[in-house]
């Protein structure tokens, strides 16, 4: 029987802006340990990533753009054009190799991608993507390359199918919206934080798609100090009816981890009683619409001790029907206790009271009621009128 596989190597760690950066890639092996820790990923399921060629990373991105971050990472792109391709940036600082770097995440997620299109595996993961922001000709919020968007082309271009994007970062998966606008072979949904207060300000819902791709991008902008119920709600709500509607042949999911209430560059109130149900509610919508093709990636996520290795380890752990509770393995916990600058969680669930209760909780639900009903409305009417 085909088994789900895992995208890894230690040189995906090789993606590091510099030590003081909120995007530590140290999250993956932390993942990647925590699992193996846990006797839930098989030696046979662990698949080196290839790196993907200029070709491939052209489907989405301008040649002269990928020279620049080549030029970068070798130290002799000047200011000017640096400043330009939006490289060397607070957010996006230079690093050496970062071509190399960002080609390999790239080239994991379309190794996944190929995996499960080939039939050798049910389900692909690859944590280290997901790095949603990056635009054609611009790096953008911590991304260099799009590996979502290469990969929803490559899929298209490869093997002609129409693909089902579902970002649930807390911020909007804009560079992947923006990348199939005008598509309507590629679907994209993203649940995320209002962009009245937070980066990329964009993922209003009223932003759905744009001539033969109008209808076709669903947004989910919820309010700051969201919980669990109305999160999952809008979540499940919509990606149920959107893939009724759409009949995707693959999902791609961006699980950024960066909505939990622990994540110090957001405002959400959601714990792991939502990253434990966000993949395996994805997991059933692939298997009932699209034959089970879902390749998962990482994303954003910047509680990498507290948060993101339990956040992450749920999707592996979904897409192999392992339900885990209770305590982490000791061996995990005492190995990075030493390391963390915070005390580590000692179990797969958040604690009770995570969060003191807020009076305006009734208001953010019927709110967010109202933005799902707003993104869904056209085709509520749709399938009405058929
Ligand atoms: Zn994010």
């Amino acid at each position: 029987m085909k088994k789900p596989v895992f995208i890894y190597s230690e040189d995906m760690l090789r993606y590091k802006f510099n030590e003081d950066h909120p995007f530590n890639q140290l999250r993956v092996q932390l993942t990647y340990e925590l699992l193996r820790s846990s006797g839930a990923l098989e030696d046979s399921q662990i698949v080196k990533p290839r790196m993907a060629t200029d070709e491939e990373i052209s489907l989405i991105h301008d040649e002269a753009y990928i020279e620049a971050v080549k030029k970068a990472g070798e130290g002799t792109l000047n200011a000017v054009s640096a400043e330009n391709y939006g490289l060397g940036t607070e957010d996006t600082p230079i690093f050496p190799g970062m071509h190399e770097a960002s080609a390999l995440i790239v080239g994991a997620t379309l190794t996944a991608a190929d995996m499960v299109m080939d039939g050798k595996a049910s389900y692909g993961f690859n944590a280290s993507g997901g790095l949603h922001h990056g635009f054609r000709g611009k790096a953008s919020g911590f991304c260099v390359y799009n590996d979502c968007a290469v990969a929803i082309a490559y899929l298209k271009k490869k093997y002609g199918v129409k693909v089902l994007y579902v970002d649930t970062d807390a911020h909007h998966g804009d560079g992947v919206q923006w990348a199939f606008y005008e598509d309507p072979d590629a679907c994209t949904l993203s649940i995320h934080e209002t962009g009245r207060y937070l980066f990329p300000g964009t993922g209003n819902v009223t932003e759905k798609g744009q001539s033969d791709g109008y209808g076709y991008s669903f947004n989910l902008p919820v309010d700051a100090f969201t919980e669990d119920e109305s999160w999952l709600s809008l979540y499940e709500t919509a990606l149920n009816e959107v893939t009724a509607f759409f009949k995707p042949d693959v999902i791609l999911t961006q699980n950024g981890a960066d909505a939990h209430y622990l994540d110090p560059l957001t405002h959400l109130s959601v714990t792991m009683n939502s990253f434990h149900a966000i993949p395996r509610i994805a997991k059933k919508a692939a298997d009932r619409y699209c034959g089970g093709k879902w390749i998962a990636t990482g994303g954003g996520g910047y509680d990498i001790w507290r948060v993101v290795p339990r956040a992450w380890s749920e999707i592996w752990l979904a897409m192999n029907d392992i339900d885990l509770k209770g305590s982490l393995p000791m061996e995990w916990v005492e190995k990075w206790q030493k390391q963390a600058p915070v005390t580590l969680p000692l179990t797969w669930e958040d604690p009770d009271k995570l969060y003191k209760p807020i009076p305006r909780k009734q208001e953010i639900t019927e709110k967010n009621a109202l933005t799902l009903s707003k993104a869904l409305h056209h085709i509520r009417d749709y399938t009405k009128n058929t």
